[in-house]
C-alpha cells in the first residue's frame, strides 16, 4: 500500500508514455518520472540521511518539481506536508514547526521574506528545485523501494478556527480516494490529461493518482495562477482532459468561454466541489459547457471523499426529482457511508457523519482534537446537512455559520442563494450579527455587478418572495470585495469581526 507502487507499475508498463507536461511540452515520460522521483528519494535518504516517516514540506506554486517530490517522497516512504502557497511565512513557520519537517521544498523566486518561517529552523535544509543541487539531487542512485501503511499525506487544515491542524492523509485513504474516483467522477482511459487547474496544495493535488495508474498525462499549467484563457486553450489542445475547479473558478471559466464563444472543447470532465456552487451558476455553466460536470463533496479530514453528483444525474433533466438533486451534493461515494446526527434523521437537518476508507487517520499530534472529530468510526464534519430516501445529502450550512436567531435556525447559504437572483448582485455573504433581543440579527455583506446598486427595496421584496420574514436580512452592507481564502471562499470570520466598522461606514449601507 505504498500510491509510488501506482507510478511504479505504469512506468514498468508504458515507460514511453508523456508523463508530465508543462503547458503543451512533454517534460517527463513515464519511465523519466519514475527514474527522477527514485533518484530523489535517494538523496532524501542517503545524502540528507534522513529516515522513511520524515515529514517533507513543499511550498510551491503549481510546479512540475511537485509531482517529483511527492512521489520521491513517497519512494522513500516519506509524508508530504503541501504547504498551502498563499499562506504568509509566518503561517508557513507554524506548519514547519508543528509538522516538525526535515526539509522544506521550494523556488528562489518565491525566497523573498522567508526568514520569519525559517527562524525557528536554522537547520532545515531547504531546497530550491531551481537549483543544482536539486539537479544533481535528481541525478543521484534510484532509491530502493519502501512498502509504506503510512502517512502519505500531512495536509493542514485553512484555520479559519484555531491554529491549522495537520490531517495525516494514509496510503489507504489514497488508494480508496483513487477507486472512488475512477468508479464515480471519471473513468481515465490511457489517452487522457487531468490539469493542475486548483492548488496542487489542495485536496485537489490528491486527484492525480488515476491518471498515474491509468499511465494518463498530468498537465501543468504554465501559469502559477488560475487563468481561464489559458486552460481553455490547453484543453483544446490536449484533450481529453479533467480538471477540478472550485465553485469560483468555474464561475470564471464560464464567463470566459461565454464572452469569447468557446464551449469547452477538449474538457472531458469538469469536477466541481470544495464549496457550495449556487444552482444558478451551474445551471450558466452547463449553458455553456454542456454536460461534463460532476460534484464533489469533502473537506481537509476526508478530501474529495464524501458524496459525489453524478453527471448522468446532473444531465438527467427528465428525472421528476431533477431540481432536488442538482442543489445537493449528491450520494455517498463509493466505500463511504453518510449518516445524518439528528433525532429524526429522515426529516430533519442535523451534523453530516460520514465513514469510510478515505476518512483521515486523525490529526498529526493532537489526539484531543481527534477525539472530538472521529468518534465511534465516524467523521464529525461539522456541516450541517439532511439526506432524502434515496440517499442525496443536501447540506445546510457549516454548523459554525449557522444564524440563531429568536431560537430559530437560520441557513445563510439559502439566504445567499435568493440574493444571488438579483442582476445587480454579483457576489454575496449573509451571517449572523449579535442581536440584544433576538440573539443573532440576519445581515448581508454584498459585492455589487459591476456598475450598479441594487436597492434595499428590491433586496427586501426579493426575499419576501423566496423566504420566511425571520430569514430577510435586517442590514445590507455593500463592499467592494468579500475577504477570501486561496481556494476563494469567503472567510466569514474576518467579515464578522468588520461588522461594526462597516455599519459605521457611511454610505456602506444600503
Ligand atoms: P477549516 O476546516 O479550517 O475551518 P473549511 O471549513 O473551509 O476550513 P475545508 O476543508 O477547506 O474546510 O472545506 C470543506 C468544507 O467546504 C466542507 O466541510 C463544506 O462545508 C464545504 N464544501 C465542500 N464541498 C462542498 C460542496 N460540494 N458543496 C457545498 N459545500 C462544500
Amino acid at each position: 500500500m505504498n500510491v509510488a507502487d501506482l507510478l511504479r507499475r505504469t512506468a514498468a508498463l508504458y515507460p514511453h508514455r508523456p508523463a508530465v507536461l508543462l503547458g503543451e511540452h512533454v517534460v517527463h515520460s513515464y519511465a523519466q518520472l519514475a527514474q527522477r522521483a527514485a533518484a530523489l528519494a535517494g538523496f532524501l535518504l542517503d545524502r540528507l540521511k534522513l529516515d522513511a516517516g520524515a515529514r517533507i514540506a513543499v511550498w510551491m506554486p503549481n510546479r512540475i518539481e511537485y509531482l517529483e517530490i511527492q512521489y520521491a517522497c513517497w519512494f522513500a516512504g516519506m509524508t508530504v506536508v503541501p504547504v498551502n502557497f498563499k499562506l504568509h511565512p509566518r503561517e508557513l513557520g507554524y506548519i514547519l514547526q508543528d509538522s516538525g519537517a526535515s526539509a522544506l521544498f521550494m523556488h528562489r523566486d518565491h525566497a523573498h521574506g522567508l526568514e520569519p518561517a525559517l527562524a525557528g529552523a536554522a537547520s532545515l535544509p531547504v531546497l530550491d528545485v531551481a537549483g543544482p543541487a536539486y539537479a544533481q539531487a535528481c541525478a543521484s542512485a534510484p532509491a530502493t523501494a519502501r512498502p509504506a501503511a503510512d502517512t502519505a499525506w500531512l495536509f493542514y487544515t485553512s484555520g479559519t478556527t484555531g491554529n491549522p491542524k495537520g490531517v495525516m492523509q494514509t496510503h489507504r485513504n489514497l488508494y480508496a480516494m483513487t477507486l472512488a474516483y475512477l468508479a464515480d467522477v471519471d473513468p481515465v482511459h490511457a489517452d487522457d490529461a487531468t490539469l493542475y487547474a486548483a492548488p496542487m496544495s489542495h485536496g485537489a493535488g490528491m486527484y492525480q493518482f488515476a491518471h498515474t495508474l491509468a499511465g494518463a498525462r498530468h498537465v501543468v499549467p504554465e501559469s502559477s495562477g488560475f487563468d481561464e484563457a489559458e486552460i481553455l486553450d490547453l484543453a483544446a489542445r490536449q484533450g481529453p482532459l479533467s480538471l477540478f475547479a472550485a465553485p469560483t473558478m468555474v464561475r470564471r471559466l464560464t464567463r470566459h468561454a461565454h464572452s469569447r464563444r468557446l464551449c469547452g472543447a477538449g474538457l472531458k470532465t469538469i469536477v466541481y466541489g470544495g464549496g457550495p456552487m449556487y444552482v444558478e451558476d451551474l445551471h450558466e455553466a452547463i449553458d455553456v459547457f454542456g454536460q461534463r460536470f460532476v460534484q464533489i463533496y469533502g473537506q481537509g479530514e476526508c478530501p474529495m471523499g464524501i458524496s459525489v453528483l453524478p453527471r448522468k444525474v446532473i444531465a438527467d433533466t427528465g428525472h421528476p426529482a431533477h431540481a432536488a438533486r442538482i442543489a445537493s451534493v449528491g450520494v455517498a461515494q463509493t466505500g463511504m457511508a453518510i449518516r445524518i446526527d439528528s433525532d429524526d434523521p429522515a426529516h430533519a437537518p442535523g451534523e453530516v457523519l460520514a465513514r469510510g476508507d478515505t476518512v483521515m487517520a486523525g490529526y498529526w499530534r493532537n489526539p484531543e482534537a481527534t477525539r472530538a472529530t472521529l468518534q465511534d468510526g465516524w467523521l464529525r464534519t461539522g456541516d450541517v446537512g439532511v439526506l432524502d430516501g434515496d440517499g442525496f445529502l443536501t447540506l445546510k450550512d457549516r454548523a459554525k455559520d449557522v444564524i440563531i436567531s429568536g431560537g430559530s435556525n437560520i441557513y445563510p447559504r439559502e439566504v445567499e442563494e435568493v440574493l444571488l437572483r438579483h442582476p445587480a448582485v454579483a457576489e454575496v455573504s449573509v451571517l449572523g450579527s449579535p442581536d440584544p433581543e433576538w440573539g443573532e440579527r440576519v445581515v448581508a455583506c454584498l459585492v455589487p455587478a459591476a456598475g450598479e446598486r441594487p436597492s434595499r427595496r428590491q433586496l427586501d421584496q426579493l426575499c419576501r418572495d423566496h423566504v420566511a420574514s425571520f430569514k430577510r436580512p435586517k442590514a445590507y452592507y455593500v463592499l467592494p470585495e468579500l475577504p477570501k481564502n486561496h481556494y476563494g471562499k469567503v472567510l466569514k470570520t474576518d467579515l464578522r469581526q468588520r461588522l461594526d466598522a462597516l455599519a459605521a461606514t457611511a454610505g456602506c449601507e444600503l
